[in-house]
């Protein structure tokens, strides 16, 4: 993959960065900040019961410890942060022959943590399935630089804290193996990043799993809305089984945690378990699928 280096860099204004408090999404705005959060706003989210409130990078930096280390998957790198903060989303890291390449990100990287990423050989390739796994991706981009910074472009109103190199198309192939797929639903340019290699998926939001203790998956669902429990109408669920069915995985990666054992066979017996009746957003448990 070829890549250009872009004339306007540093022409931008460095505002300050906030994050809402109930979500995590992270602006930038001038002082003092934002009065509403654009995600807690939308249909797919809950408001926060007692107001808006934002964050800075410092008291989000004094509030969570960061934390990483290796996935419950072979071959994948986790990135979090303790305790909760916002939608408590995680970042993956991958080695491809791109380079190391993140996925979704974590809700905020201390500057040990970025350290530490440098120290492993930084980020060349960075992307996101949709807005809810963002997280701190700005954070890496100014401090990491890396050279692709790629999300659906019919999701580009949602990345103004951060710059999109590469807006993606239906099909984007990041690296050797390793492909950006469109998937439409929950969001328009919701996108899921197959990892042939593997045989994994990084889900994003199209599909929720209930696990047990262990983190075994019990059920499995899919929605338009989870917090508001509305489902992906037909039209979005035939879209999505379009682009699923043709892409071999035993295990799937959603923004908040990593599940063996869900493969493509339990994701199209979900979708056709769902165009079998009206719109449902429940759960479907995994003996049934
Ligand atoms: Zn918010
Ligand atoms: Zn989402």
């Amino acid at each position: 993959m070829t890549t250009s280096t872009n004339p306007y860099r540093g022409l931008l204004p460095d505002l300050p960065a906030y994050a809402c408090t109930n979500c995590g999404h992270w602006q930038r705005w001038p002082a003092p900040g934002p009065l509403t959060c654009p995600v807690c706003a939308d249909v797919r989210n809950a408001l926060p019961a007692d107001g808006f409130c934002f964050a800075t990078v410092d008291e989000v930096d004094r509030t969570v410890t960061c934390q990483s280390g290796p996935s419950l998957l072979p071959g994948v790198e986790e990135h979090g942060c303790g305790p909760r903060f916002g939608l408590d989303s995680r970042g993956w890291v991958l080695e491809t022959d791109a380079g190391r390449l993140g996925f979704e990100c974590a809700p905020w990287y201390s500057d040990d943590a970025i350290s530490s990423l440098r120290e492993r050989g930084g980020l060349q390739v960075l992307a996101a399935s949709h807005v809810h796994g963002y997280g701190a991706l700005w954070r890496l981009q100014e401090q990491l630089e890396p050279a692709v910074v790629a999300v659906g472009v019919r999701d580009l109103e949602w990345t103004k804290a951060f710059r999109v190199t590469w807006p993606a198309d239906d099909r984007l192939e990041l690296a050797a193996g390793v492909v950006l797929h469109r998937t439409g639903g929950h969001f328009d340019g919701h996108s899921v990043l197959h990892d042939s290699r593997h045989g994994y998926l990084f889900c994003g939001d199209s599909l929720k799993a209930d696990l047990d203790d262990e983190g075994r998956p019990l059920a499995l669902s899919a929605h338009k809305a989870f917090h508001a429990q509305i489902p992906l109408s037909h039209g979005e669920l035939r879209a999505y089984r379009e682009v699923v069915a043709q892409l071999d995985f035993g295990a799937v990666l959603t923004p908040f945690e990593a599940v063996p054992g869900v493969t493509t066979d339990h994701v199209v017996h979900l979708v056709d378990r769902l165009l079998s009746g009206p719109p449902d957003a429940g759960p479907v448990p995994m003996d049934e699928l």
